[in-house]
């Protein structure tokens, strides 16, 4: 599908939208890539979902990214008696181990690890953060907690503990199972849920094996915290607003999307926000002017993606959510101020041959007449260090690899052609310049770029760089091999 924006939209599957029909209408409309949700859904319903994208990427000759969302440590207290109690404020409440249903002055909370991680003055929200707890002493087995602010319980709402670092297992019993079975389905993207250390990645990406890319979602304060350790063992990161929303003050939560977008952006790996961006389109035709005013921030702040989530899993709107993301994103990036923002948050470090190749790139599309930058990559590397660069064309990645094209789905500006296998470099060109021409970004009489490694297909060696023209004949005239 041809897009008139740069930036990308990832949209949430759910009993919304999960017909051939909606998904194809969704994906015309403007997601580039989709989200199944581990925390919903059966695994019969996700492979059925996961099947019916792929049928569309291949009805209309397109790529799509997939993108599975594991549902990670998330704690949630036991059940009550009545169902539900009203705390108030000021009153005490116990949790604990025992195997009762609980009062209006305890309840369970069958996480062991959590009593033993407690301390006094650690707070614990239930319920998307509305009633929060202060321990006020605690052991083993319990946490006699204060009622700061109150509100109703009720059975098996979620918990969160923002103070303190959990010695949880990065990945429950029911995630080993997910990711075995989203993998073996051969999803692109895993997105791992609450990371608090780069030791949680590691953990994952080794069960993982290659067979995913690893996403990690920034929604406690810890992951906030070890920010840079794990952007580094990361291919990619979620601003998961909505947790983080709730286990930090929400003022924090902008500086926050701010900085971890520009990290992302400098180490070229590929950023979401996420999480309300259109929240009243799930039962409205019509955003809010503040909701289009985040999603044109979080654009032009340079993140790769943006995503909605229940608007298109279970809104009443899922085609208008994703068309006013894409209306939005074109108006932003035909904002001179877009172009001047981004052209000045650039990065200045050039560390390798590649770094130097897609800059140079980068400056003779600003100053010549260049229609496009292509370039060869198998793995994805120089794909992503071009769009790092935001090149004022498009960037068409020519790759050989379906898993590197599906993946690049989540990057800033990239299109993907799949090409064969190469071995001449003039053949090479004469691919880029058809890619470009079918593609409808460029005429013959234009001028592409082009970029590759030579000799193809070994990792590291991006080592050309091309003005070429798109008229085959002149390639064949002019290129000597
Ligand atoms: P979730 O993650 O929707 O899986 O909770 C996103 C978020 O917390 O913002
Ligand atoms: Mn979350």
């Amino acid at each position: 599908m041809r897009r008139l924006r740069s930036v990308k939209i990832v949209a949430t599957l759910g009993p919304a939208s999960s017909t051939y029909e909606m998904i194809r209408a969704l994906h015309e409309a403007g997601a580039d890539v989709f989200r199944l949700n581990m925390s919903h859904g059966s695994h019969s319903e996700i492979a059925e979902r996961h099947a019916i994208i792929r049928q569309v990427e291949k009805d209309l000759d397109s790529t799509i990214g997939i993108l599975a969302d594991l549902q990670g440590p998330k704690l949630r207290v036991g059940v009550f008696a009545n169902g539900e109690e009203e705390l108030v404020e000021g009153a005490s409440f116990r949790l604990d181990l025992a195997d009762e249903e609980g009062s209006i002055s305890r309840v369970t909370l069958p996480h062991p690890e959590i009593f033993a991680a407690l301390e006094p003055g650690a707070h614990l929200l239930v319920n998307d953060g509305k009633i929060r707890l202060k321990v006020e002493a605690c052991g083993k087995d319990f946490a006699d907690c204060s009622v700061v602010t109150g509100g109703t319980i009720s059975n098996r709402k979620g918990v969160n503990v923002p103070d303190v670092v959990l010695p949880l297992a990065a990945l429950s019993e029911k995630d080993r199972g997910d990711l075995e079975f989203v993998a073996d389905l051969g999803v692109d993207w895993l997105a791992l849920s609450f990371v608090q250390r780069a030791q949680d990645v590691i953990e994952a990406r080794e069960l993982c094996k290659g067979r995913a890319a690893i996403l990690s979602k920034i929604e406690k304060p810890a992951g906030v915290k070890a920010f840079d350790e794990i952007l580094e063992v990361s291919d990619g990161i979620m601003v998961a607003r909505g947790d983080l929303g709730v286990e930090l003050p929400v003022q924090n939560v902008p500086p926050i999307q701010k900085r971890l977008i520009r990290r992302c952006r400098a180490a070229a790996k590929p950023v979401i926000v996420a999480t309300q961006m259109l929240e009243s389109m799930i039962e409205s035709p019509m955003p809010t002017r503040a909701e289009v005013s985040d999603v044109a921030t979080a654009i032009y702040e340079g993140s790769d993606a943006i995503m909605l989530s229940a608007e298109s899993a279970a809104g009443d709107y899922p085609i208008e959510a994703v068309t006013t993301m894409n209306n939005v994103a074109i108006e932003v990036e035909s904002d001179p101020t877009y172009t001047e923002i981004i052209e000045a948050s650039r990065a200045a470090k050039r560390a390798t041959v590649a770094d130097g190749i897609v800059a140079a790139a980068r400056e003779i599309a600003e100053t010549t007449d260049i229609k496009a930058i292509c370039c060869f990559t198998s793995s994805g590397t120089t794909a992503l260090l071009t769009a790092r660069e935001r090149p004022r064309v498009p960037i068409i990645a020519m790759t050989n690899s379906v898993k590197t094209a599906r993946r690049l789905a989540l990057t800033w500006g990239t299109k993907c052609v799949i090409t064969g296998e190469l071995e001449r470099f003039k053949q090479a060109v004469v691919n880029a310049a058809r890619a470009a021409r079918s593609g409808g970004y460029a005429d013959s009489n234009d001028q592409i770029l082009v970029t590759a490694g030579v000799p193809f297909n070994t990792p590291g060696t991006t080592n050309i760089l091309r003005v070429a023209p798109c008229d085959e004949r002149m390639i064949y005239n002019t290129d000597p091999e």
